[in-house]
């Protein structure tokens, strides 16, 4: 398999060149050249299959005979045995709805599922390559965590992680500080995710800079990350499908940056008979202006329950926007000019209808999310996150009768004991990776949103 960029200059990079560049170096996103097709066949193979298993079968469809069979499945089974549950992403049936649980690794949410594996990917070919690697990355939270658990003690990377000071939750900030390994760097800058994600790619935008500190992405700018999500979309309908008999089900997925619910779409692209899938976001809504009205328009960042997904700017935007423009690297180039200067888009009728074939969306606010994690929990006992009741109410309003619908558990409750006790009166149980976490030693430094800032405290700590 191939890779090229959605720009058009980067052509022809091999996975694992794909893997180790993050942002393409024209600026664009990374795609594989063809999307592999997964028959009725296959699809029926994997009601037997383990999650490891799937996944290998999955992601060996997009490497290439360039990687070793063997050394992939090692690594694949080995960045799914630190999952706390036999099944690494249970699907429970609650209420009519099924909730497919990613948020069995070690940070509690689904972002481990990509960084698990991409850790484990970057030290098997920085061995194999006898390279070094610096990371950088932005989070609204959850990334920053998973990924430092990612690669903390690894032997050749360093990983500096930019999150917005006070806007993560108390827990969130506490997994990413408590982690001390001499190879992890904590940023809090003054400003917002959106800033840090701007950060991090004018410093890959920076070739000499990228070059000469070897930088490695891991934000959902990295393919791997895509790629490793797209295995539980096929997962989910594995358990699902044979349990209701309906050929097609839809997907409800709360969303930030474009990436989990871009996996979904890539599903669906290789064959998996997906009804609808859902955009559920929460006030940052632009991807939901986008579904319904056409209007991608950057508003300001407003501040709300589900704090991962408080974005404006989608980086994983762009790979659905070359693909809904036709593969056409021209027309994209000249869309992301115009959305640089002046922060908006809008689409014609055509285009606009060509995207509701594919998701449909629904925004929740405050309120409703508080409403819904109350609601849900009278119902079946059942306690959601505040990330992941925006998608059960999406999917509970937006879904057919007769389809049935998997919502994308996203995170653990015990991430934001503060919105749960809000709606229910109760902190939710504390899984025991987080016992006395409060007391921990911990490691942060402050920082303007600044990218030479950022360049500058990066090149004196890089290996
Ligand atoms: C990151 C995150 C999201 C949003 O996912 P995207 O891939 O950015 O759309 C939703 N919920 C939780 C808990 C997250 O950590």
């Amino acid at each position: 398999m191939r890779y090229m960029s959605t720009r058009g200059q980067v052509r022809d990079l091999s996975f694992k060149d794909a893997v180790m560049m993050g942002l393409a170096n024209d600026g664009g996103l990374l795609l594989p050249k063809q999307i592999p097709a997964i028959d009725t066949t296959q699809l029926a193979a994997y009601q037997t299959m383990s999650y490891p298993q799937i996944a290998f079968d999955i992601i060996s469809r997009f490497t290439g005979d360039d990687f070793d069979q063997n050394d992939l499945r090692e690594l694949i089974e080995r960045s799914y045995a630190t999952f706390d549950h036999p099944d690494v992403t249970p699907v429970t049936k609650q209420d009519g709805v099924y909730i497919l649980e990613l948020f069995h690794g070690p940070t509690l949410a689904f972002k481990d599922v990509a960084l698990q594996f991409l850790g484990n990917l970057f030290e098997y070919l920085l061995e194999e390559r006898n390279e070094k690697m610096n990371i950088l990355g932005a989070t609204s939270g959850d990334t920053g965590s998973a990924a430092i658990y990612g690669v903390r003690g690894k032997d050749r990377i360093n990983i500096f992680i930019m999150h917005p000071d006070g806007k993560v939750s108390p827990i969130q900030k506490l997994q990413m500080t408590t982690v001390t390994d001499e190879n992890v760097f904590n940023l809090a800058i003054r400003g917002t995710f959106d800033d840090g994600q701007r950060i991090v790619k004018e410093t890959f935008n920076d070739l000499d800079f990228k070059a000469n500190y070897s930088l490695g992405a891991v934000n959902s700018i990295n393919w791997a990350r895509v790629l490793a999500q797209i295995v539980y979309y096929f997962y989910a309908y594995s358990r699902v499908q044979p349990e209701t008999g309906c050929e097609k089900i839809d997907f409800s997925v709360p969303t930030g940056n474009f990436g989990d619910i871009f996996a979904g779409y890539m599903a669906k692209r290789m064959g998996l008979p997906v009804d609808k899938l859902i955009l559920a976001t929460n006030e940052n809504n632009i991807l939901s202006r986008f579904v319904l009205n056409g209007d991608y328009s950057v508003g300001d960042v407003v501040e709300t329950l589900s704090p991962s997904m408080d974005i404006q700017i989608a980086s994983n935007f762009e790979r659905y926007l070359y693909y809904l423009l036709g593969e056409d690297s021209e027309s994209l180039c000249g869309l992301m000019e115009s959305f640089a200067t002046s922060k908006s888009l809008q689409f014609d009728g055509q285009l606009q209808a060509k995207v509701r074939e594919d998701f449909d969306s629904l925004t929740v606010d405050k309120a409703a999310t508080v409403d819904q994690i109350r609601d849900f929990h009278q119902r079946t006992g059942y306690v959601l996150d505040p990330h992941t009741a925006v998608g059960v109410r999406a999917g509970e309003r937006l879904s057919d009768p007769d389809v049935p619908v998997v919502c994308l558990a996203t995170a653990h409750p015990a991430k934001f004991g503060d919105a749960v006790q809000q709606a229910i009166g109760q902190d939710p149980e504390r899984p025991a990776s987080l016992d006395g976490i409060e007391q921990r030693d911990s490691r942060c430094e402050l920082i303007d949103a600044e990218t030479e800032k950022v360049k500058a405290y990066l090149a004196q700590r890089a290996r």
